[in-house]
């Protein structure tokens, strides 16, 4: 929603200087139809007026942020050649920027000489560091949480690996006792640790993972695909921080930079300490890498054709938001967290709900309170549905009983699992807009206890 003439002004600009980087060639006749395209593309506006409002922050729904204007804009620019960062030849200008930023995520992670790439998003870069620790260590089987991602079992079974979900603990952490006890009967491959779970923003104790690496040598894999940029901030727990200080210790290393990174959708990252990963990708194209010997991206990546426009936006994003601690990139994470907090506190002191945790990251899950489980669920249905009547957009969550109980109401436990309220406050404009927003809370809140 932020392309006015004043961007679009700039994109005509940079989009000239393109050109003029081609003005040796013959001039290109281009046919054109713009009134039927504008009228194509005027009904695909009224088509998308069918979609939550994202990019507002009344909506704190999935985890779901807008990119960056530069991001847009630096991406509809590379649009005009479509580069393809699969190989040199597709992308020379747009691989560069790639393994450019590729450095300054490694530098955040705290590795001077990994081996890593952009990739379609956190599924594929999960996938990749599953294929690589399968191909690396001398065990297939993989051990992760019941609350990470639910893509990590779909890709070991697709891998042919063994996957053993740990049991996680009343935060949402992996169980270290449960972990242990299976450490004590397979002989686990990997483990892999969330860094930010996708449900809760929880952080699996990655400093106890680590000590038990040193008795059973396993690989460690971290999925920090939502919560990895939060390295950056300083209003984290001193529990939180030590964790992420602890990342370098690990063997491999995933971050969405379309989560939090500002970048549209598309823009995924994988990252090996280890640069003899490469000999996993080891492969023979006759046909893509045949005009230079330097590195050609497609060589240490999954995917072929990839979307250089992802690899430009992102560049351009990191020029004007270095990952440095204290940064503007930091800053605008920090407002989230301070956004969240208060809406946790608000919560917190409601007595019709009970949030389930305390947050870690930017996300805050709540339960209603009710005598049983199922009008607990029922009532988080109504209260959804009240919110968005006002247009203000929360998401539900399903969790186990053993997460929201410990701090629910809840006497007659009818059903296992309890539908929950959940809010993604991503967007740094939420600390300003969070008056407003706990204000309308109280007005469904009691609209819902009204029509009780
Ligand atoms: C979103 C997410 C994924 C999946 O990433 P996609 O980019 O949606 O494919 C994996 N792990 C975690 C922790 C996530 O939050």
């Amino acid at each position: 929603m932020n392309l006015e003439s004043a961007e679009l002004q700039i994109l005509e600009d940079a989009a000239l200087a393109l050109r003029s980087g081609f003005s040796d060639l013959p001039d290109l006749c281009e046919p054109t139809n713009v009134s039927t395209e504008q009228t194509i593309l005027n009904s695909v506006a009224q088509r998308l007026h069918d979609n939550f409002p994202y990019h507002h922050p009344m909506y704190l729904g999935q985890m779901m942020k807008p990119p960056h204007r530069l991001a847009h804009l630096a991406y509809t620019l590379a649009m005009s050649l479509n580069p393809n960062n699969h190989a040199l030849d597709g992308g020379r200008a747009s691989s560069e920027m790639e393994k450019d930023s590729i450095q300054q995520i490694a530098a955040m992670v705290g590795w001077d000489n990994a081996l890593g790439h952009l990739c379609g998003g956190g599924t594929i870069a999960n996938l990749e560091a599953m294929w690589v620790a399968r191909e690396m260590t001398d065990s297939p089987i993989v051990a992760v949480s019941d609350q990470a991602h639910y893509t990590h079992s779909r890709s070991a079974s697709l891998l042919g690996t063994e996957c053993l979900e740990v049991h996680s603990d009343q935060l949402g952490r992996m169980n270290i006792n449960h972990l242990k006890e299976l450490l004590s009967k397979h002989n686990v491959g990997t483990v892999i640790a969330t860094l930010g779970t996708t449900g809760l923003g929880a952080i699996d104790p990655l400093e106890q993972i680590i000590e038990l690496r040193a008795k059973h040598s396993f690989r460690i894999h971290i999925d920090a695909a939502y919560g990895g940029y939060f390295k950056l901030i300083s209003n984290l727990s001193a529990y939180a921080k030590k964790q992420y200080q602890l990342i370098p210790q690990a063997d491999s290393f995933v971050i969405d930079p379309h989560k939090h990174g500002l970048q549209p959708y598309g823009c995924g990252c994988v990252l090996f300490k280890d640069p003899q990963a490469a000999k996993v990708y080891k492969h023979d194209s006759p046909y893509t890498y045949f005009t230079s010997d330097q590195l050609h991206l497609g060589e240490i990546s999954f995917e072929c054709s990839r979307a250089g426009a992802a690899a430009v936006a992102l560049w351009a994003t990191l020029q004007r938001f270095p990952l440095i601690p204290n940064g503007d990139f930091a800053q605008r994470l920090e407002c989230s967290r301070r956004a969240v907090l208060q809406l946790f506190e608000w919560i917190e002191k409601s007595p019709l709900y009970s949030p389930v945790v305390t947050p870690e990251l930017d996300i805050v899950v709540w339960s209603v309170q009710a005598e049983s489980a199922s009008a607990a669920s029922a009532k988080a249905r109504k209260f959804f549905d009240a919110a968005a009547a006002k247009n203000l957009h929360f998401a539900l969550v399903t969790l186990p009983k053993q997460l929201v109980e410990p701090a629910s109401q809840i006497t007659t436990w009818d059903k296992d699992e309890v539908t929950c309220l959940r809010a993604c406050v991503m967007k740094p404009e939420h600390e300003e807009w969070m008056p407003r927003i706990l204000q309308l809370l109280g007005e469904v809140s009691n609209e819902v206890l009204e029509n009780n």
